[in-house]
């Protein structure tokens, strides 16, 4: 029987979790070749991006402990795909090569909104720019151990994060408890730092029930956040955040958390994408006008048939996708019926500090709330199983 050859672009969770799931439901049957294609030599847990901004950890893990076998890997970019020909090409370190497939999963995900660099402050959209925040507040810090100026040393010992998603929510809350750690350390009064977080809107994460966002406030600010609600940041300047209602907040570090967009990548590739720029798919995640190409995660947009609920761009709905993706791919495969998209129970999950968390789950009649160790407990079990880490 010929090997067929699956081809799947990205080594995020969408990524990660459908080469588990094709392994699982084709590997057995039928002889075949999957190569992993990533720019990275390592797959990034990409919800814990606000931990090398508040500490000196890796959110970096190697192929090798993921895939022990069986998965070929190439570290590179793809910047083309013909699917008149069912072929890729990619870019890596040795130049350009030409791939054939005969199934391509693109699961590219999202990138960070990138605050425009004359707005001042860090965009927290890679670890690297995590380890800038990091050395920052770090400095910062430093300084206000030596100022004698109470003006000066009050704005050394302040941040500002701008953008109250998960991940603004997730980086206030372990900056003030790191920021106040190492200002204990260093002789300052803890209770000096300021943490405030610039949201936009009028609750706290207003996707979930009133009550959760209440809850978010409140066990922020027993971490040290101040949440500034119905505002936006238009600008840091020489350490101060400029408010949209004319608010002016000296801030020594000022960290934007703006959302995520689709790839950008996608839009140099010929398959249909919506207006906001997501790949078009049916049911069953194939991409429309395209065989043998699949697309999951958060470059996809994927509606529930029935319902029309849109998944979001959550790690949780890509994990889901791609072992649903897995049986989907084998009923294509031996021409038989295949499965189609459902909408995943609504789950959340917040870390709020390092021993502290919130997880809310939606049931059809009921809302469930899970706090402080036991919410931290979840919370660090799913970061783990979303990377497959055992
Ligand atoms: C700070 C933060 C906190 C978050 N918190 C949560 C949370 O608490 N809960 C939750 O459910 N979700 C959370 N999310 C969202 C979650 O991270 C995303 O939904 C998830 O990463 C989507 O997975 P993905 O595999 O689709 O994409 P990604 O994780 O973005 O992975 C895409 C992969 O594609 C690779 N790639 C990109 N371009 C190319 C190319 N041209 N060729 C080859 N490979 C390429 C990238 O290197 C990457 O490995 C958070 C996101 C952020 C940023």
């Amino acid at each position: 029987m010929k090997k067929m050859t699956c081809v799947v672009i990205g080594g995020g969770y969408a990524g990660i979790h459908a080469i588990k799931a094709i392994q699982k439901n084709i590997g057995r049957n039928q002889s075949i070749r999957i190569i992993l294609i990533d720019p990275n030599p390592y797959h990034i847990k990409k919800v814990l991006l606000f931990k090398p901004a508040v500490e000196k950890e890796t959110i970096k893990i190697p192929w090798n402990r993921i895939f022990t076998s069986n998965v070929e890997i190439i570290q590179g970019y793809v910047t083309m795909i013909n699917h008149k020909e069912k072929s890729i090409i990619c870019q890596h370190a040795l130049g350009e090569e030409q791939l054939m497939y005969d199934n391509l999963v693109i699961t590219v995900g999202s990138c960070f909104q990138k605050s425009d660099p004359n707005t001042g402050g860090i965009s927290l959209s890679s670890p690297e720019n995590g380890e800038l925040i990091f050395n920052q507040w770090n400095e910062n810090l430093a300084l206000a151990s030596k100022a004698n100026n109470q003006e000066e040393r009050k704005k050394l010992m302040a941040a500002t994060v701008i953008g109250a998603g998960i991940s603004g929510i997730e980086t206030s809350a372990a900056l003030a408890e790191q920021m106040r750690k190492v200002a204990t350390i260093k002789g300052l009064n803890p209770k000096e730092v300021t943490v405030l977080l610039i949201n936009s809107k009028n609750i706290l994460f207003d996707e979930g029930p009133g009550k959760l966002g209440i809850m978010l406030e409140e066990r922020l600010f027993q971490q040290g956040v101040q949440v500034i609600h119905n505002a936006k940041a238009i600008c840091e300047k020489n350490g101060i955040v400029e408010l949209d209602n004319g608010q002016r907040i000296p801030s020594g570090l000022s960290v934007w958390t703006i959302g995520l967009i689709p790839n950008p990548i996608l839009s140099s590739w010929d398959i249909p994408l919506t207006t906001d720029g997501r790949v078009k798919v049916d049911e069953s995640y194939r991409v429309k006008e395209s065989i043998g190409i699949y697309c999951i995660g958060d470059c996809a947009r994927i509606v529930n048939p029935r319902t029309g609920v849109e998944d979001q761009m959550t790690c949780k709905e890509a994990t889901v996708q791609a072992r649903r993706l897995g049986k989907i791919i084998k009923a294509d495969i031996l021409h038989k019926r295949s499965p189609i998209h459902k909408t995943a129970i609504t789950t959340y999950c917040f870390g709020l500090g390092e021993k502290q968390g919130l997880v809310w789950v939606e049931l059809p009649k009921i809302n469930i709330y899970l706090s402080g160790k036991l919410g931290f407990w979840i919370r660090k079990l799913t970061w783990d199983i979303a990377s497959l880490v055992k």
